[in-house]
């Protein structure tokens, strides 16, 4: 048995970026940026009214006299308009800022009179103007390699007019469930079966991670179909995540199979609960393939994807390091929390709107009730229980 953080550093020395392909950026939301990216067109692009009202001077505003309005601005086509200091032109939010113009005056803040506008507020320079720049200039860095494209960034770069964008490519992976007792969902189930519910939950797993397209396989428990079906799946993707058939009973051939397949396992059986039963195998060539192997045990399943292969998976995608990490925030625990035994425990829990976790249902690696109650992991060590009232990090689920 070997360590989670030995576990997790040993597949990820074996993982490495995917290539960097070229994707039209309204289809790569999601995706690793490939390459560091730097402004071309400054945010704003020029100066503009910040509101509905005039364009006008500051010194102006602090008259009495009514300001002759000379022309109109809407947001669009610079009309090239411009302006003595003495003068106001009509402009919108979004409208270029006429020469001769050093601020705006909201429409409300005035009354119009035949004469022109009579100011019932002043205004500084400056005021209610968005100078050219003032966001973004020309040179900064807007993305840096491995940052994941969010819809904020999308925007972004949307705003630099770039409508390709280099990221790394996504794993062609496939989600494989052995066990003879497995039933397809949508068959009658006839007895002795289970439905095989690890093909839609780590497909979802791959779904929230932002690994589109995963397909759902199955193997029966001879040694003959599991190499038959892992032969066929490692030539067309990057990432075989497999449930089932890893621990040391007649009927678990993932390890001898992989071994007669050329992927003798990397690790297997991992200090943690639940989950020990995990390995990771691969190869370098014709093409790199990783092979997860997950207990069969849907919760165990669920958490080892959780702490193993999403990193494992990440990486693959292009994220930078410190995105490898889950994401983890400091809880105050309702209950006493004890490990009980020689390997870290991940109770499954709900953190509560006032930020309090309290485990929910059966700690049992087959109780896929209570974890689909849980939102989060709180990790218990052999060596240090925690107390009620302690204040532990939980690992966020589904993120
Ligand atoms: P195994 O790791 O093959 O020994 O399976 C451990 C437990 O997980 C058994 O109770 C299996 O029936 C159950 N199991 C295995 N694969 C799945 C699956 N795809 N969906 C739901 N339960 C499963
Ligand atoms: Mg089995």
């Amino acid at each position: 048995m070997i360590s989670l953080e030995e576990a997790l550093a040993k597949i990820l020395s074996h993982t490495k970026p995917a290539a960097i392909v070229e994707r039209p950026l309204a289809d790569a939301l999601g995706c690793f940026i490939g390459k560091g990216l730097l402004a071309t067109i400054p945010l704003p692009g020029f100066d503009n009214s910040m509101m509905d009202g005039y364009a006008v001077t500051a010194e102006r505003t602090r008259s009495d006299l009514p300001i002759p309005v000379i022309g109109e601005q809407p947001a669009g086509p610079n009309l090239g308009l411009s302006m003595e200091s003495r003068e106001a032109i009509r402009i919108f939010t979004g409208a270029p800022m006429p020469p001769g113009a050093d601020a705006v005056i909201m429409q409300e803040d005035v009354t119009a009179t035949p004469n022109g506008i009579v100011c019932k507020e002043l205004v500084e320079p400056g005021e209610n103007v968005r100078r050219q720049g003032s966001d973004l200039c020309i040179g900064q860095r807007l993305l840096t390699a491995g940052d994941r494209l969010t819809p904020g960034r999308i925007g972004l770069l949307a705003s630099q007019g770039l409508s390709q964008v280099d990221v790394h490519s996504q794993p062609r992976t496939a989600v494989l469930s052995t066990g003879d007792e497995l039933q397809q969902i949508g068959e009658p189930l006839r007895p002795g079966q289970i439905y095989n519910s690890n093909g839609l939950m780590l497909q979802a797993q791959l779904q929230r991670l932002g690994v589109p397209g995963a397909t759902i396989h199955h193997c029966a428990d001879t040694l003959e179909d599991t190499i038959r079906t892992i032969d066929e799946l490692a030539a067309v993707n990057d990432v075989i995540i497999l449930s089932g058939g890893v621990s040391v009973g007649d009927h678990d051939y993932i390890k001898p199979a992989l071994i007669a397949l050329g992927m003798a396992p990397d690790l297997w059986r991992v200090r943690m609960k639940p989950g020990k039963p995990f390995l990771y195998a691969h190869r370098d060539s014709p093409r790199p393939v990783h092979v997860f192997g997950l207990p069969g045990n849907p919760v165990s399943a669920y958490v080892t994807f959780t702490l193993l292969v999403r990193p494992a998976l990440l990486k693959l995608m292009g994220a930078n390091e410190a995105a490898l990490k889950p994401k983890s925030i400091p809880v105050r625990l309702n209950e006493a929390l004890d490990a009980r035994g020689d390997r870290p425990h991940f109770f499954r829990g709900e953190i509560s709107e006032d930020g309090t976790f309290s485990t929910r249902g059966l700690q049992r690696s087959d109780a896929l009730f209570a974890l689909s109650r849980a939102n989060a992991l709180v990790r218990v060590d052999p060596d240090h229980p925690w107390a009620a009232g302690d204040l532990a990090p939980a690992i966020l689920l589904d993120t």
